[in-house]
């Protein structure tokens, strides 16, 4: 996909930190990490979020082996595992990827919810459901 800063990573036509690849998938270090380790696991294939990515689980096993050495590395007391879609939930990247984020006591990573009690769970949780195939 042109104009696509991962797509040119994964060509190779700009320089990356690369931790892992396979025929799939590449792991290359954030640029701009939110702690040491801060990895980032991209399938090649250009789809910009996950209700493109039907089909590939093949990213969950790099996801894996990416964390356990990160955590190997480093020794981090927590990983965080995300994956924004949309601008209104981070994605700044429009080509599909997973934060793999070390978490260490004391870091100054700010992830916050307001969370309020779940009202309606039966409607809500038909409403999905019915939904899927
Ligand atoms: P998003 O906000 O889309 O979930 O995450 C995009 C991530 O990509 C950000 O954490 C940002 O620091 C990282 N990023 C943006 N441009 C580049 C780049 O050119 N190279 C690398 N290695 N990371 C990038
Ligand atoms: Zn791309």
């Amino acid at each position: 996909m042109e104009d696509c800063i991962f797509c040119k990573i994964i060509e190779g036509e700009i320089p990356s930190h690369k931790v892992y690849e396979d025929e799939n998938v590449i792991a290359f270090l954030d640029t701009n990490p939110t702690s040491k380790g801060h990895t980032l696991v991209v399938p090649k294939e250009h789809v910009e979020n996950i209700h493109e990515a039907s089909g590939m689980d093949y990213i969950w096993d790099p996801i894996v082996k990416v964390s356990n050495a990160v955590k190997d590395a480093f020794n981090p007391e927590g990983i965080n595992i995300n994956q924004n879609n949309g601008e209104v939930a981070g994605q700044e990247v429009m080509h599909m990827h997973f934060h793999v984020t070390p978490r260490y006591t004391g870091d100054e990573i700010e992830i916050e919810y307001n969370r309020e009690e779940l009202e309606n769970g039966d409607e809500v949780a038909e409403k999905i459901s019915e939904k899927i195939d």
